[in-house]
């Protein structure tokens, strides 16, 4: 039988396991934590390092294919899993431009899609100009490893220059405007091993502290505004020969001009309603399109909402759900503040355009 492989043992990898089992495919998981949420569905799990060589090879030959769940694997493990000749989507294209904040946007800018104004900070001395350059202020990120605001500091002036730095951990960074943003949205999308491309209605995005704390569809912007984001993340695909599905996230200013922020080259925590409210949703389709298959239908059936559930808002009493509610739980074992718990999708009305 065809063997799917997970590289990562969070709740990315265990909703992925479980739209590959429901395929009717094996799922083996690869993670260095003995009780991951991923690892506890999964058939098999191999319980190694990332730089553990010998153990990736072993776990890589006995799949058929491999993919991931966090995008942030070393070159290494890339190398050892190309060296067994498994097959690894999305590929080292879309992983090494998505670990590096600066080639990210470098990458971006290079296909036409917009970012905030950048600097490539090295050292501590290269800040405050750029910080003047960029209008007195910004967010300072560091290149690579950052994810749910962490490996961040907002730059309010040149009095924060040095706590900033501490606080990203003297590591080279990007310093980036601050953008004045009327609201966030994202664009989920997917493309199989043919160039097939599909992707789902981008919904409104709400953060707190950096944390992704609810996603909206109907986002409520206009037509044009949302066709020219999906047409952006479908060049983005294209552009890196990704294979599975990505997340665009975009600043939308107040005049409808588009600023991308970042991508995932993975499933993303915005687009957990679409399995909900949507043919297809993606954790479905990342495992068709890593399989091989024909991509699914996204089209919405649903206005919808997801609400995560963060720290210990995870303990949720499912006597107290409504009807129009679905629940997933992560099945971590501790709820720390800031951990991500499971979420909430909302069905709303059934979709009238
Ligand atoms: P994740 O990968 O979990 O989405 P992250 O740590 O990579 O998070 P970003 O997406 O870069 O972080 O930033 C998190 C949020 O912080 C953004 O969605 C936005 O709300 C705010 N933010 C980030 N950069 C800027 C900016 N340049 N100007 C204004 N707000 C920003
Ligand atoms: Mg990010
Ligand atoms: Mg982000």
């Amino acid at each position: 039988g065809t063997v799917i492989g997970i590289l990562g043992g969070g709740q990315l990898g265990r909703m992925l396991a479980a739209a590959a089992s429901q395929l009717g495919f094996d799922v083996h998981v690869f993670c260095p934590e003995a009780d991951a949420p991923a690892a506890r569905v999964a058939m098999k799990h191999w319980q190694a390092d990332y730089t553990d060589d010998a153990a990736l090879s072993g776990f890589a030959r006995a799949c058929s294919v491999v993919t991931l769940e966090f995008e942030n694997i070393p070159v290494s493990t890339v190398e050892a899993i190309a060296a067994t000749g498994t097959p690894l989507h999305p590929g080292a294209k879309s992983l090494a431009v998505s670990q590096d904040r600066a080639d990210e946007k470098a990458f971006l800018n290079g296909i036409g899609i917009s970012t905030a104004d950048y600097r490539v900070i090295a050292a501590e001395a290269d800040i405050a100009p750029a910080l003047a350059a960029l209008g007195g202020k910004g967010v300072l990120k560091t290149r690579r490893d950052g994810y749910d605001g962490k490996g961040q500091a907002w730059l309010k002036g040149e009095a924060d220059i040095a706590a900033g730095w501490e606080s990203v951990g003297r590591a080279p960074s990007v310093l980036e405007a601050a953008i004045a943003f009327d609201r966030e949205i994202s664009v989920i999308v997917a493309r199989s091993s043919t160039g097939e491309t599909a992707s789902w209605a981008p919904p409104r995005n709400v953060h707190d502290n950096g944390i992704l704390a609810q996603s909206v569809v109907p986002s409520g912007l206009d037509r044009a505004i949302e066709i020219e984001a999906r047409r952006q993340a479908v060049a983005l695909v294209d552009a890196l020969g990704h294979v599975g599905v990505l997340a665009l996230e975009f600043f939308v200013m107040a005049d409808g001009s588009l600023i991308a922020n970042e991508f995932a080259p993975r499933v993303h925590n915005s687009g957990h309603w679409t399995p909900e409210a949507c043919q297809t949703g993606q954790f479905e389709q990342h495992i068709r399109a890593i399989a091989g298959w024909k991509l699914g239908d996204t089209h919405r059936l649903f206005d919808a909402e997801m609400i995560n559930l963060i720290g210990e808002a995870g303990h949720v009493d499912p006597a107290g759900l409504a009807a129009n509610e679905t629940l997933t739980l992560y099945g971590k074992r501790e709820a720390r503040a800031g951990r991500k718990m499971g979420h909430i999708t909302r069905r709303l009305d059934p979709r009238k355009d």
